[in-house]
């Protein structure tokens, strides 16, 4: 028999419900209802199971604070999810400033737990309040990345996608605006019954109901004027919401294998502290809480600096981010200081003293001298020991006690011994930041390693290459044009409006009469086909409709695909078919002689398919088309060394061991090794399965207006840790 109310308020329970008894009034997880039935208030759960609880439940300013009880177990039982199976969480949390590679960090943990047997997944939170990254301009905020089902993302889930192969979907990336958004259409159904839709909830909690509340965390709830009846006022249905998505998306496979992964690795955007990120931390922390210690991983990148006056590495910074965290719910099992060098064991024995965090479970992210000695550094530390500890992972026999990075270490190393430089000029908008073309640049660099090069990329600002420059800036345009002719290839990449267009067109121009290897990308080869029209076919005023809605010959024009949403409606976005139609040309040889490649696209303007026999006639060819063969897929010109185009953006699918085959194209032919490469492929060698220890480092100056300069993110000389800002797997 239920006990009664009455009994129920008796101060605080030796034994209160177990959690997998709860009433769903008290998951936070459960639609709201509005009273509590008394039954549910009863103190010795009927199942007689134990619960241990989190060491302090303290309610501040209404709102449930967790303090401490994170990390340690202690025979805490978790509720049981179900369907959830054994899916382990990893997250990863940054402090002190943001740039500390956080993405690079989390993606390395991936690498580890992945060579140590495990199947992962990622989640990238953005704080922000855009739906997705497809708005964003990507000279703010770095590049849009693209996914198979035509997500428009963060770049950070590129980082994921290049570190662990595996393939993400655009739930992957969960922002601000995703969240409202849904919580919104759900209140617009009427979803929410009635209710006042709260991103928290609050909190209304007498001493005499916090005493009995021992879950009361999970939940809120309010007292009626009438003794000894409880109602549950409101849900908390943002923090809901966030907990939902994460534990929806962390079930879909990503590695190409069947059922979902065992650890999903969930990288939180931002700082600790930013204002935007509150509701994803106070529901990280419910979900941390929900899932129970055995299962949740808190890991903090944290900065420790070192003080040129005294040359001491300080701990302060680290300290007060720790608290900061723990102050909002979360304690983190594993700290990750960057640093320029190693901790020192004293200052390891200060942050453990003072954030709680065994020793053992404090890493150093100290310089390297590229980005995949990360996972070894990781392994080195024993950080994956940590992990596995914590997520009760250790004792569990298929998994490898020791990761298998053996792949990274030969890559990490010859890294470090490539001498022979291959330069390509990127011909772009340059506005200082290079993570606008991040896919671009690290594909360059699988692509050189694979042909066993180094890297060094000279941007060059289209606009510098116009007439117009000449006569306003004549430093600049003769800089421009200098390290175009100093390159051993070129590439003009993805792009949107007409700046620079014609510098970009003259750049096409000059690769293709001086016989210098040339890769087009989307706009870069809508570019191509403009300039072959212009300057091959004489037909001089050929234009883009995207520049010249008016023009008398457009050569390309809009071709939406079907408009479902409101922005971006019309963009061709995502994977799709490309269908070679001639056998004997350079790009079918690279990607192995197959009949079709599937590739990512996301463009609104294509090749104008009724001039497409024109183009033909005058020598130009389209080897690679979609299924009705009206879109133009992949351009050559057979004569020429390597003039390339795709429509789609094959940047998005590289990966360290398996390079892109039209980036390997490119750099093998800037480095005359692309018969050798194209030998290789016929006699069935595909180029992106070829090398397995591809790797690389590549440097970078760029050059606007004559002056030389650094880039602002760590791309200047390949070294991971350059400046921090901006480093990226
Ligand atoms: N602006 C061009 C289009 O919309 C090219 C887009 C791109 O390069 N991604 O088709």
């Amino acid at each position: 028999m239920a006990p009664s109310l009455s009994k129920a308020l008796l101060p605080l329970s030796p034994q209160p419900p177990c959690l997998h008894c709860l009433p769903t009034p008290f998951s936070p997880l459960s639609p709201p209802k509005t009273s509590l039935p008394r039954a549910h208030l009863q103190l010795v759960c009927p199942c007689e199971r134990a619960v241990s609880l989190p060491r302090t439940v303290a309610l501040v300013g209404g709102l449930r604070r967790r303090v401490g009880g994170g990390g340690g177990g202690g025979g805490f039982v978790g509720p049981e999810i179900p369907g959830q199976g054994e899916m382990k969480y990893v997250l990863v949390t940054g402090g002190v400033v943001s740039g500390l590679g956080k993405g690079v960090t989390a993606s390395s943990i991936g690498v580890i737990l992945k060579a140590c047997g495990l199947r992962i997944t990622s989640i990238k939170i953005d704080p922000y309040l855009n739906t997705d990254a497809g708005t964003m301009s990507p000279f703010e905020h770095g590049e849009v990345f693209v996914l198979d089902d035509g997500g428009e993302v963060d770049l950070d889930l590129g980082n994921y996608e290049r570190f662990l192969d595996i393939k993400l979907t655009r739930d992957n990336n969960i922002t601000t605006g995703k969240i409202y958004q849904s919580v919104i259409d759900k209140e617009r159904k009427g979803e929410y019954l009635g209710k006042t839709v709260q991103v928290f909830g609050s909190c209304f909690v007498d001493s005499r109901l916090f005493h009995l509340s021992w879950n009361f965390c999970l939940c809120s709830c309010s007292r009626t004027d009438r003794p000894n009846d409880f109602t549950f006022k409101v849900v908390p249905h943002i923090t809901n919401a966030i907990q939902e998505w994460i534990e929806r998306v962390a079930m879909i496979p990503v590695d190409g294998k069947e059922g979902p992964a065992d650890v999903c690795v969930i990288e939180l955007g931002g700082t600790i502290g930013d204002i935007e990120s509150m509701p994803f931390i106070e529901a990280l922390g419910q979900f941390s809480y929900r899932v129970g210690p055995g299962n949740f991983c808190l890991v903090h990148v944290s900065l420790v600096p070192v003080l040129n006056v005294v040359g001491e590495q300080k701990t302060k910074p680290t300290q007060h981010s720790v608290r900061g965290l723990r102050g909002l719910g979360l304690t983190p099992n594993i700290l990750a200081c960057r640093s320029t060098k190693e901790l020192e064991d004293n200052v390891k024995e200060k942050l453990s003293q003072f954030c709680h965090v065994p020793a053992a479970n404090i890493i150093t992210l100290y310089d390297v001298s590229n980005i995949w000695r990360i996972p070894l550094l990781l392994r080195d530390q024993k950080a994956h020991e940590a992990i596995l500890k914590v997520l009760n992972l250790e004792r569990v026999d298929s998994i490898a006690r020791e990761p298998k990075l053996d792949e990274w270490v030969a890559r990490a190393t010859i890294f470090d011994t490539l001498h022979d430089t291959v330069r390509i000029a990127m011909v772009g908008k340059y506005t200082g930041l290079s993570d606008s073309y991040l896919s671009v640049l690290k594909a360059l660099l699988h692509a050189s390693v694979d042909c066993r090069r180094k890297l060094v990329v000279d941007w060059v600002a289209s606009t510098d290459l116009e007439d117009s420059t000449a006569i306003e800036a004549p430093d600049a345009y003769k800089t421009a044009w200098n390290l175009l002719k100093g390159a051993d290839g070129i590439l003009v990449p993805g792009g949107f409006g007409d700046r620079g267009v014609q510098g970009k067109i003259l750049a096409a121009k000059y690769a293709r009469e001086k016989n210098v290897p040339y890769l087009g990308i989307c706009l870069g080869m809508q570019i191509a086909v403009v300039e072959y029209a212009r300057h091959v076919m004489n037909l001089t005023d050929a234009n883009s409709t995207e520049f010249d809605p008016n023009t008398k010959t457009p050569c390309v024009i809009f071709m939406p695909e079907g408009s479902k949403t409101h922005m971006g409606a019309t963009m061709r976005l995502g994977s799709r078919r490309t269908f070679f139609k001639i056998a004997d040309c350079k790009s079918s040889k690279l990607y192995g002689n197959v009949t079709y490649v599937d590739e990512r696209h996301r463009h609104r303007y294509e090749v104008n398919p009724d001039m497409v026999p024109e183009f033909e006639n005058a020598g130009l060819q389209f080897v690679g088309k979609d299924d009705t063969g009206r879109r133009m897929e992949i351009i050559e010109i057979p004569n020429h060394r390597y003039f390339v185009g795709a429509q789609f953006h094959p940047e998005f699918k590289s990966r360290p061991s398996k390079p892109s085959p039209l980036f390997v194209g490119l750099i093998a032919a800037a480095s005359g090794q692309l018969d050798r490469v194209l030998q290789d492929c016929s006699n069935g060698h595909v180029v992106a399965a070829k090398h397995v220890l591809s790797n690389g480092s590549y440097t970078s100056t760029v050059h606007q207006n004559g002056h030389p300069k650094k880039l602002a993110n760590g791309l200047s000389n390949g070294t991971y840790y350059a400046s921090g800002n901006g480093v990226h797997a």
